[in-house]
Formats: C-alpha cells, sequence, structure tokens
C-alpha cells in the first residue's frame, strides 16, 4: 500500500496546531501571582499594594477593561480546563459563566460617594479600600470566582490572596496568571493579586491570620463559612443554598417546563443558584412534566428513583449526604448508572418532600418534582427545603399573590420570577453579576462597594457655597 506522504504531513500539521489551540496560555511558563509558599504570597501582595495605593481610580479602570479582555479571549481555555480538573460542569456553559463575569461584573462606577452640604459646610463619605483581601473560592466556579472577585476587589482599591480550592487550583491558577497579565499590560503593579502553587488548609489559615490582610471572603459551603465567622476579622462569608422553584396553576406552564431545565441542567446544577427541587401544584404538575420533558429532561420512576439515590448520595448515621464522585457530573451518566442509554441534559422524578433529593444540595442535574395541593403547602414546604440559608428562591407564577408570599416567606437573597434562576446573577435578567453571593453576611450580591470601607471627611464651614 503506498502512503500518501503529503497527506500525512497534513494531518500532522493540523493535529499539532488543534493541541496548540487548546493548550492554556501560561501553562509552560511561571505564572504569574503564583507562590510556592502563602509566606512569599504574602510579602509579595503587600509590595504591591503599597505601590496600587498610588495609582488613579482611572488606571484601576484600564487594569480592569484589561482583565475582561483577556477573560473574553480565554473563556474557552478556562472552560475546558476547569471541567477537565474538576471532572464537574459543561464547557459550552462554564464559557458562558467566564463571558458573564467579563462583561457584568461592575468596575469602579460602582463606587458612589455621599455628601451633605448645609449651614456647617462640607461632609463627604468615600469609598475606600480594606487593604489586602484573603479570599477562599470554590471548587464549583474556579475562575469565575478568581476573576470576579479580581475585578471587584481591584476596582474597590484592593489587592488580593486567594487561596482556592485545591480541587481547582489548576485553573484558579491559571486565573490569578490571567488577571496578572491584564493589570501588567495596563502599567499595574506585579503581584496585585497572588495565590499559592498547592492551596492546603494549612496555606488557607495561614491566610486569614495574617496580620496584613484586613478583610476576608469567603465563598463555599458552610464549613468555610463558618471559619471565617470565627476568624475575629471583617468577613463576607458566600455560602451554601438549596434553592426551591415552586410552579402554580396560573403560570405559563410550557415556558416554566423549559426555563425549569435550562435553569437546573445549566453547568449540570453546579451553580448555588440553580434550582435544586421543584414543588408544583396537583393540577398542574402532569403538564408540567410533560413540558420539562419535551426540553430535554428523563422521567425516572419507582425503583429508579432509589436505584439512582444509592448511587449519588451515601448515608452516614441515618442522615444522607452526596457521593462528590457524582456533583456537576452530566445527566447521562446518572442514567447510564441506572441502566438507561439517554443523552438529556436533566433527570426528572417525582418525590415526597422528605426524599434526600429534596433535602440535600446535590449540585447534581437531577431534579426531584414534589407535588402540592395547594400553595400553602407549596411555599411551606419550600421554605422548609431551602433551611434557612436565605441564598435563592424561585417560582413560576401570574398571580401576584402568591409572588408576593413565596418571596416575604423564603427571605433569600435572590429570588426569581418566570425566568431561569440564572436572570437573577444578571443573564437574561437585569443587573450586574457576581458569583460571590453573601447570604449570612448580608452583602447580598457582592461588587466592588462590597469591598470598601467607609471614610468620613469633614469640612467646617467652608466649600459650602450656596
Ligand atoms: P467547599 O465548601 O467544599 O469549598 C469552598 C472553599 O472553602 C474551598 O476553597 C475549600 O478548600 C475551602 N474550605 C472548606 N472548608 C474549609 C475550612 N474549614 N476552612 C478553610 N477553608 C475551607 O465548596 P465547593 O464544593 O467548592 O463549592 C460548593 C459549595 O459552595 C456549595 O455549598 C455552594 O452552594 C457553595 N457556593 C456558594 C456560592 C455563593 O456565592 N453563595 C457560590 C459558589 C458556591
Amino acid at each position: 500500500m503506498e502512503i500518501n506522504e503529503t497527506y500525512v504531513k497534513e494531518i500532522i500539521e493540523k493535529v499539532l496546531k488543534d493541541v496548540e489551540k487548546a493548550q492554556p496560555v501560561a501553562s509552560s511558563k511561571k505564572q504569574l501571582g503564583v507562590f510556592d509558599t502563602m509566606t512569599e504570597a504574602l510579602e509579595a501582595v503587600q509590595k504591591a499594594y503599597k505601590l496600587f495605593r498610588k495609582y488613579s481610580v482611572a488606571q484601576r479602570e484600564q487594569m480592569i477593561s484589561k482583565i475582561r479582555e483577556l477573560t473574553l479571549n480565554e473563556a474557552e481555555v478556562m472552560a475546558r480546563m476547569g471541567v477537565e480538573e474538576t471532572k464537574m460542569g459543561r464547557i459550552e456553559h462554564k464559557v458562558i459563566k467566564h463571558q458573564l463575569v467579563a462583561n457584568k461584573t461592575p468596575g469602579t462606577e460602582d463606587l458612589k460617594a455621599n455628601a451633605w452640604t448645609g449651614d456647617d459646610g462640607l461632609t463627604l463619605i468615600e469609598m475606600a479600600p480594606f487593604g489586602v483581601i484573603g479570599s477562599i473560592t470554590p471548587s464549583t466556579n474556579p475562575s469565575e470566582t478568581v476573576i470576579c472577585n479580581s475585578i471587584g476587589m481591584i476596582a474597590g482599591g484592593n489587592a488580593v490572596v486567594f487561596n482556592p480550592h485545591p480541587n481547582a487550583k489548576e485553573v484558579a491558577n491559571y486565573a490569578v496568571d490571567l488577571v496578572n497579565r491584564g493589570i501588567i499590560a495596563a502599567g499595574g503593579p506585579e503581584n496585585l493579586v497572588v495565590t499559592v502553587k498547592n492551596p492546603t488548609k494549612e496555606s488557607s489559615d495561614e491566610m486569614m491570620a495574617a496580620p496584613c490582610v484586613k478583610m476576608l471572603v469567603a465563598t463555599g459551603g458552610p464549613g468555610v463559612v463558618k471559619a471565617l465567622l470565627s476568624s475575629g476579622k471583617k468577613a463576607i462569608g458566600a455560602g451554601a443554598g438549596n434553592p426551591p422553584v415552586i410552579v402554580d396553576d396560573t403560570a405559563d406552564l410550557m415556558k416554566a417546563g423549559r426555563d425549569i431545565v435550562l435553569g437546573a441542567s445549566f453547568d449540570n446544577n453546579l451553580p448555588c443558584i440553580a434550582e435544586k427541587e421543584c414543588f408544583a401544584l396537583y393540577n398542574i404538575a402532569d403538564e408540567l412534566i410533560y413540558h420539562m420533558q419535551q426540553n430535554g429532561a428523563y422521567l425516572i420512576k419507582g425503583e429508579q428513583i432509589e436505584q439512582l439515590k444509592n448511587v449519588c448520595l451515601i448515608e452516614k448515621n441515618g442522615k444522607w449526604g452526596i457521593n462528590k464522585d457524582w456533583v456537576g457530573r452530566d445527566a447521562s451518566k446518572f442514567l447510564k448508572a441506572i441502566g438507561i442509554d439517554s443523552d438529556a441534559k436533566l433527570v426528572i422524578c417525582e418525590t415526597d418532600a422528605n426524599h434526600p433529593f429534596v433535602q440535600v444540595e446535590m449540585m447534581m442535574p437531577v431534579l426531584p418534582i414534589v407535588r402540592v395541593k395547594d400553595i400553602d403547602e407549596a411555599i411551606e414546604l419550600a421554605v422548609q427545603a431551602e433551611h434557612g440559608c436565605r441564598h435563592s428562591a424561585h417560582i413560576h407564577s401570574k398571580n401576584i399573590d402568591h409572588l408576593t408570599r413565596f418571596a416575604q416567606a423564603v427571605e433569600t437573597t435572590i429570588f426569581v420570577k418566570n425566568a431561569p434562576s440564572y436572570a437573577g446573577i444578571g443573564a437574561g435578567g437585569e443587573g450586574y453579576t457576581t458569583f460571590t453571593i453573601a447570604g449570612p453576611t448580608g452583602e447580598g450580591l457582592t461588587a466592588a462597594h462590597s469591598f470598601t470601607r467607609q471614610r468620613r471627611c469633614v469640612m467646617v464651614d467652608g466649600l459650602h457655597i450656596i
């Protein structure tokens, strides 16, 4: 057989080009801002912060602009890295998350001064930096959180030291390098944002205890928020949720079915805001399920539900918890595990309200649906399933009374009406975005203003010009 050498050469060249294209930009060189030890990272960031104090607000904005540009250019690289490293989520959705961060995270325009003028003169309130901020980031939105927090914190005039989730350190540190590339390209100081090559509990403890770290921000589950709040420092805690969605009999059911599948399957249900259990009025539940099926959901029943429970959850001392190997995996894998071959994007099933699928924050594309007799029962069970996290809740209804009553009862930071959950962070909904939603400490959707301290400056008998 004769081999066509030109043809083979062409194929090899194409493959090499593709491999090169998919390579992370910073893989082969030393990553900017990434240090071997936390001690070195803390030293470097302090020096950077001192220099940064001399930069103007306009210069901060130039750095942020460059970070936005690089994030858009490298969204796909980070999306791929994130899925490869953590084995969680979907590349196409992670691309969207990075684009959202680049386009809708507020910059310096978020800092608003306040003033009083009167017979006694002029008093000003300005939003000043905290200094060096210590930030702990999750495995579920690793690079997104690093970039989003960096933009907000730099806009506020701060420097940042990150201790990312160990299971997502490669992509988180890639993002730290990207942020530094942006800062330096815009004429900013080196190491304004730093991290450690191998984040550990010890490096996290060192960061939290360091006297130069003036504020702590934790994005993650209950453990980390608790640890931070015991630190004795100013802390912002963005904790866990278990968002319910209610559908009543006034809702546009076709839209509700589609929106819930879109929200609950987005990035395989990793977002903390995603619909995690559904309460549907008994008289519309069949139609709602039909529309979910029409939009990519697969309904499992009876024994299949218990089979799946034993695959993706673990019982310990009579309490159900997640099997971490299944967090953020594709719906098709869950179905395969119980002998079903389907490329559906969401698994749905009917359960009672006490089922662990309802009560546990699973972060898996598995959505339980509970039939309820009326809106009172829906609200009561939804509030209970949210476990007082006061994080996110959603509803599909055209009844203003139902919309209002559920919002009042559940008291969540985010409440989305008649849209997929992600509308709550500015994707298809009005308002800015963030990946650090601070329910426990009350800052809500964090942005530059959350990372500043108010300073009052008083001038008596002067500068009052009328
Ligand atoms: P996780 O709690 O396992 O980890 C989050 C971070 O905290 C990691 O960096 C981890 O190393 C660190 N950590 C955990 N326990 C710690 C402790 N005792 N001391 C110091 N650091 C500690 O969370 P995850 O699995 O990466 O992310 C999913 C969780 O985070 C979910 O509960 C989700 O709801 C929540 N989350 C909340 C928000 C929000 O904005 N509110 C955003 C994303 C994720």
